[in-house]
């Protein structure tokens, strides 16, 4: 007897954990109901794939989308549209807004607001202040928070846990894994006073050096020993960081940024200026050599864009004036399918990183996966269409990009999600559906 479901996903090359299948997939009430269903199966909608690979839905566990902050720059629903744009099922946003994610109420606020105006999935983030240690247990286990994090330095607000004191106290309070920005704030001022306004771009990678990023990882992984609390290191930039953490592999993740392995110093800085500007800095050729290595030998868990817009006429300042950060929610994708193409690493790694990498670290529930069960999230792929990336592109407020002119071999077609079609061909369809992303 044929089957009936909602949504079926005709003739593409499905990626599943445990290889690629050619299959059609069946969609009932938001979920995948079955994998290779019967041909003669119907549904009242029908979405092809021929030619397309069918991956799980794509997640950017590292986004900064200023809401609330300043709407010139980016909100959730520019920021969840440019994501859905770039294929994306799901972002994971963090609390440096202003003002930021640091209590109850401010989580609560945010958490209604996200569903109702985010174009994908949000997990939320809850910053770690001095002053609300005591409250973390509970904030962390609250609806759609991925975990607490912790700026150890190189923060705005008071959203920083420099000294091993009070970082020993944030990870003795609750239970789930941790997610850390690891600069050592004490060299990083040291270190302030050796450079001027108006020297060059390409000191921001002198100023925070190597040893800020990998005394800053020593620290935290001493503590998170001695504590045995689950840690996860974000945006490592270090060939020695990388060495490092394969002797924490059991209490310790890690995260890789996509510019980290596109991007290498001096270059960088040469052609964008304060485009090329973030934190952790993007390095010479050794690191992002170290980081392709750790990409194959699976030393890496999660890759993300760490999306931290700023006006661009910001970003035209002198260093150290122009603020740290660059655009990527919305060409995340595009540019790791470009890496995939150009033989850096495979569709099934990235998709492990992409989906049961993040959905491992964060202990996400019923998202990550092709498989019965599982969300109906997909992310539909043309790994032969060529397209070049453009500022016009970018739906963020700020409007730009530091990949625009990049040409790129590879191209997110449709995002669906809980089986919803929302971006197809470069449109965004239907409204604001986005739901918090569940977390055990
Ligand atoms: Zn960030």
């Amino acid at each position: 007897m044929p089957a009936h479901f909602d949504m079926i996903i005709r003739g593409g090359t499905c990626v599943l954990p445990w290889g690629e299948i050619a299959a059609d997939v069946g969609v009932r009430h938001g979920r995948i109901a079955a994998i290779g269903p019967a041909s003669d199966s119907t549904a009242p909608s029908i979405v092809s794939a021929v030619g397309l690979h069918v991956l799980p839905g794509l997640i950017d566990p590292h986004v900064h989308l200023r809401d609330p902050g300043n709407a010139a720059i980016e909100t959730i629903p520019t920021g969840t549209k440019a994501a859905v744009l770039g294929g994306l099922v799901a972002v994971f946003d963090m609390p440096n807004t202003t003002p930021a994610i640091i209590d109850q109420a401010s989580l609560a606020t945010k958490q209604a607001y996200a569903e109702q105006i985010a174009w994908c999935d949000m997990g939320l983030y809850v910053g770690a202040t001095k002053t609300n240690i005591a409250e973390l247990a509970s904030l962390e286990t609250q609806r759609g928070v991925c975990a607490i994090k912790v700026f150890a330095g190189s923060s705005t607000s008071s959203m920083m846990v420099e000294d091993d004191a009070n970082l020993e106290r944030v990870m003795r309070a609750g239970r789930r894994r941790i997610a850390y920005h690891s600069e050592d704030e004490y060299r990083l001022q040291a270190r302030k006073t050796l450079f001027k306004s108006g020297d060059p771009y390409a000191s921001h990678a002198a100023w925070r050096d190597v040893e800020c990023a990998f005394l800053g990882t020593r620290r935290l992984m001493a503590l998170a020993r001695e504590t045995s609390r689950l840690a996860h290191i974000l945006h490592v930039s270090t060939a020695e960081e990388l060495e490092y953490l394969k002797d924490f592999r059991d209490i310790a993740t890690c995260e890789m940024l996509v510019n980290h392995l596109t991007q290498w110093a001096p270059d960088v800085y040469d052609s964008l200026k304060g485009f090329g500007v973030m934190n952790p800095p993007i390095r010479d050729k050794r690191h992002h050599d170290a980081a392709w290595a750790a990409i194959a030998d699976g030393t890496v868990d999660c890759i993300g864009s760490d999306h931290a817009p700023h006006l661009k006429a910001d970003k035209e300042k002198p260093w150290p004036d122009c603020p740290a950060g660059l655009t990527g929610v919305q060409t995340l994708v595009p540019v790791m399918l470009d890496h995939v193409n150009a033989g850096r690493l495979s569709l099934s790694r990235m998709v492990d990183l992409m989906c049961a990498g993040p959905a491992r670290v964060y202990n996400v529930l019923g998202k990550g996966r092709l498989a019965a069960g599982y969300d109906a999230d997909f992310t539909l792929v043309d790994m032969k269409a060529k397209r070049t990336i453009t500022n016009d592109w970018i739906v963020s407020p700020c409007g730009w990009t530091p990949f625009h002119g990049k040409d790129v071999a590879g191209w997110p077609m449709a995002t669906i999600i809980r089986g919803q079609v929302v971006m197809q061909d470069d449109e965004v369809l239907g409204t604001p559906s986005g739901r918090l992303v569940n977390f055990a």
